[in-house]
């Protein structure tokens, strides 16, 4: 029989001390919860392998799949501003890579698996509903245009985990990713001195995300810029969904671009730019409206580790770096602009004016974001009023928007905009809640709604309400 994951594996090839070669824990009892077909497929695995005990002992840990090579990566990062010297897969393995169907390379990762040497005091587990909440809000980022890593299985593992609420059911996520290479995982070498190490950390990231870079003047030089543009394209899709990814620290930021690490997100129902909503970030630091400049902050960080590599010269390697830093706000903008003006159906070149004004309006009149979006798209002009307190300030508004785009918005550009879905908190939250109680039905039903999030059908209308008073979730926490 050949091989049921096709694995090629090359970050195992990369020096030792890159990662420390690992085997997942045993687990008691476990279960499938769920598998991605369709993207098993896209990986080359058959979708029918999903459903063996052999995928399920792969899923779950218990099981070495052929031309797997485990291994927890080495990385630092800057938590919140402080800097951590050793941080590092402490709850998570890296199985191997497949080159997908596109010719892609494309990491397979579990993540609850057991302890590693870089757990530090974590037990290496994970309780289900991260499991469960990453699941559900990656695919959703998916099938919405962001680029993420994604889910290819969600499994229980028969064990409890004990965390802050108490004793809770364990599970384990098998997550996709092109790759697990963060800006923390530059900083882990640089923070060493070693030289070697991030010089081959480098050249491997360019050959694997960014082979336009080795023909460049300076590819180290070119890796930044990549990695900048990447991040300029990321958040601003990020904001035009009102999504707060919550710990944007270097060690979840992928040089890739991917949206990683969804912890203590969350799409934001009422709209303000200061939205937070994880319980860790008590300042506020990776609110909704900070991301740009937490984005730009993290990017100087990066752009510090390649310092050695783009000149001996320290400081004429600042000077090139500043400059190509200096980019990032021209690109961020425009793509900020530009996704807005499509969310507002107005032209390319329009004036941003409504884009602020109808923004500041939401705040102001705590508006749900989401569906007023969605109620501007489609025309439902009496949903909309009923969104807003005072609805004199939305007809005066509208007089203008209406005014701006010659009562003939760019609904096209707006329907690719404004989802009708998106996994909202206090969703994911009773699907969470209701699997601890082993009802794993809502889980199914949202993951199936959000696969499709740009259409209007009825059998998931239900999610789009906003939450009633009494189920708004304030705060969503860490996977740990
Ligand atoms: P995160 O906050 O999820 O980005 O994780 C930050 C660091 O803590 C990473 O090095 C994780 O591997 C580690 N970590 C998180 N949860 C656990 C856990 N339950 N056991 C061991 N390490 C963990
Ligand atoms: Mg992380």
């Amino acid at each position: 029989m050949p091989n049921p994951i096709p694995f090629d594996n090359t970050y195992a090839r990369l020096p030792e001390r890159f990662y420390s070669k690992q085997e997942a824990a045993h687990v008691p009892a476990p279960q499938l919860l769920r598998a991605n077909t369709a993207l098993a497929v896209e990986l080359g695995i058959d979708p029918a392998w999903l459903e063996t005990p052999e995928a399920l002992n792969v899923f779950s840990g218990n099981g070495t799949a052929a031309g797997s090579e485990p291994l927890a990566q080495a990385y630092a990062g800057h938590q919140f501003g402080g800097f951590s010297p050793q941080l590092g897969d402490g709850r998570a393995l890296l199985l191997g890579e497949v080159v997908d169907q596109s010719g892609t390379r494309r990491d397979i990762q579990l993540k609850g698996s057991g302890r590693t040497p870089f757990s530090r005091g974590g037990d290496g587990k994970s309780a289900l509903g991260p499991v469960l909440r990453e699941y559900i809000v990656s695919e959703a980022m998916h099938a919405l245009g962001v680029p993420t890593t994604r889910a290819l299985a969600a499994v229980t593992t028969g064990e409890t985990v004990l965390r802050q609420e108490g004793h809770l059911a364990g599970g384990i996520f098998t997550r996709v990713a092109s790759s697990h290479i963060r800006v923390g995982t530059f900083q882990y070498f640089y923070a060493r001195n070693d030289e070697d190490a991030l010089r081959e950390l480098a050249d491997y990231t360019i050959a694997r995300h960014y082979p336009e870079a080795s023909g460049a003047e300076d590819p180290y030089l070119a890796l930044l810029e990549c990695v900048i543009a990447a991040q300029a394209k990321l958040i601003p899709q990020w904001m035009a969904l009102g999504f707060i990814h919550g710990v944007m620290n270097t060690d979840n930021t992928a040089v890739s671009g991917e949206t990683i690490d969804f912890g203590p997100c969350a799409f934001m129902d009422d709209f303000h730019p200061n939205c937070v909503f994880s319980s860790i970030d008590r300042d506020g630091r990776y609110a909704w409206g900070s991301q740009p400049g937490m984005a730009s902050w993290n990017l100087n960080r990066f752009a510090e580790t390649l310092l050695p590599l783009i000149s001996g010269d320290s400081e004429a390697a600042l000077e090139k770096a500043k400059q190509t830093l200096s980019t990032l706000h021209r690109l961020f903008r425009t793509e900020y602009d530009r996704r807005f003006r499509a969310k507002f159906g107005l032209a390319g070149n329009a004036p941003l004016d409504l884009v602020k004004s109808g923004l500041s309006l939401l705040t102001k009149q705590a508006v749900d974001f989401t569906l007023f979006f969605r109620h501007l798209t489609y025309g439902n002009r009496s949903e909309l009023s009923a969104l807003f307190t005072d609805p004199a300030l939305l007809d005066s508004w509208y007089a203008d928007w209406e005014a701006a785009t010659q009562s003939a918005p760019d609904t096209a550009a707006m329907q690719q905009s404004n989802p009708v879905l998106i996994p909202r908190n206090h969703r994911i939250e009773q699907a969470i809640q209701a699997a601890y109680r082993q009802d794993y039905a809502p889980f199914h039903h949202l993951a199936d709604a959000l696969a499709k999030p740009y259409e209007e059908r009825t059998a998931y209308a239900a999610y789009e309400q906003a939450p009633k008073p009494d189920e708004i979730v304030h705060q969503t926490f860490c996977g740990t």
